[in-house]
């Protein structure tokens, strides 16, 4: 049985026909000239339960502009960025695609003269593409599902970009604070 489901509209054009039809769908359960009586602010309760519900809006962020996943489970929609990062959070570390060692080098080289530089004098990000992330995953000889697999769970740690995964996701893949 598959516990997900995953609807992704590609074209640009159609993209906003969607988007359009939900802040219209939203428009109707909950209209702008809204007057708070005791029994509107039952409807709009139920409303929120049905608008909630619906493939429309993130369930963990409101965002409208997103391609879906609806979580069986849970009975939920989220959209596909949260739904990865929520996923990786919940991995377990012996699960993730690198061991511990092999993190500890790879930040080791991130933040070496062949990463951002941290140490040197013209400190340097590889930008949302991880080039430098990349090259240093490369060079370990880490298979390239792998590295997919690792650069999510950088991202859903906080790492969105090369010096990121330094600041934010360190901590987390460490499991300890460190100096960056
Ligand atoms: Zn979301
Ligand atoms: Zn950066």
């Amino acid at each position: 049985m598959r516990h997900e489901r995953t609807v992704i509209i590609k074209h640009p054009w159609l993209r906003r026909m969607r988007d359009d039809l939900r802040r219209l769908y939203r428009k109707h359960f909950f209209p702008v000239n809204f007057h708070p009586t005791a029994e509107s602010e039952e409807i709009l309760k139920k409303n929120s339960r049905i608008y909630r519900g619906s493939i429309c809006e993130c369930n963990s962020y409101t965002r409208i502009n997103r391609n879906m996943i609806y979580n069986k489970p849970e009975g939920k929609w989220y959209c596909l960025e949260c739904y990865q990062s929520m996923k990786a959070q919940n991995t377990k570390p012996s699960d993730w695609p690198l061991n511990r060692a092999e993190i500890r080098t790879f930040i080791k080289e991130l933040a070496g003269p062949e990463g951002c530089q941290y140490d040197g004098r013209q400190w340097r990000s590889g930008g949302k593409e991880f080039t430098y992330a990349r090259k240093i995953l490369d060079s370990m000889g880490i298979p390239k599902d792998k590295q997919e697999d690792f650069l999510s769970l950088c991202r859903a740690f906080g790492g969105y970009c090369d010096c990121e995964i330094l600041m934010n996701a360190v901590s987390s893949l460490l499991g300890e604070e460190t100096l960056y």
